[in-house]
């Protein structure tokens, strides 16, 4: 237990530096990027630890493993959503997340305005054509942003991207930042283990990180 601990510890140190050596590249104040960490797929005992190791921010993808984690760990932290919504779980979500990164569906926009405010990140696409990765495309964003101005419990924060696999990350982190600067939206989540550098030259204010802290994902059981 301890020597997770210790695993642990290290590599959280080794991001922190990480995040704070990309921001202060590009003259950003570290402050300013919130690290989410990614716990899914790792049991909650991790999650404790990283939040005994000064941690409050937290990432799942799965609401019945964001809900049974948020359920041991102390209330004051906060549980980020942002993996793929289902229309039948948003009651459930919405009872633990605080903020959902995935929003990409003007039905879900409806069903989660039915409970208190929150935070939102629109997911958007840059993968040409298809959506199978889950967002909106790039070109209807905007479209899709003023479509959300009518519902009063969803604070629209940002916009939130994964590039696609063969894509350049650098150049997609581009496109979305200057997507959010011309919608006059001050947030962006993006960047994770293998790109939060980049998103954070590229003006990422919220980054998604697991593997790098917690090691390879187990397949879930
Ligand atoms: C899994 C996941 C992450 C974290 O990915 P790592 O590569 O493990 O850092 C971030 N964002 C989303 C949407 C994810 O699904």
């Amino acid at each position: 237990m301890s020597e997770r601990r210790d695993e642990l510890a290290s590599r959280l140190s080794t991001v922190r530096r990480e995040l704070r050596e990309a921001a202060v590249d590009v003259g950003r104040a570290p402050e300013e990027i919130t690290l989410i960490v990614v716990t899914k797929n790792f049991p909650v005992s991790d999650a404790v630890i990283l939040y005994e190791l000064g941690e409050r921010n937290f990432g799942e993808n799965r609401d019945n493993e964001g809900s049974e984690k948020s359920a041991v760990i102390p209330p004051d932290l906060h549980w980020h959503f942002q993996g793929q919504v289902q229309s039948k779980k948003i009651k459930s979500i919405a009872g633990w997340a605080e903020v959902v990164h995935s929003l990409d569906s003007l039905d879900h926009a409806e069903k989660f305005n039915k409970f208190e405010p929150r935070d939102f990140f629109i997911q958007v696409s840059t993968e040409p054509g298809a959506l199978h990765r889950g967002g909106v495309p790039l070109a209807s964003v905007r479209d899709f942003y003023s479509e959300l101005q009518r519902f009063e419990n969803l604070r629209i924060r940002g916009l939130m991207v994964v590039p696609p696999l063969e894509s350049n990350p650098g150049e997609v982190f581009s496109q979305v930042a200057a997507e959010a600067r011309e919608l006059g939206l001050a947030d962006l989540s993006m960047g994770m283990s293998g790109d939060f550098r980049e998103a954070i030259r590229a003006g990422a204010t919220h980054i998604r990180v697991g593997s790098s802290i917690l090691g390879s994902r187990q397949p879930p059981a």
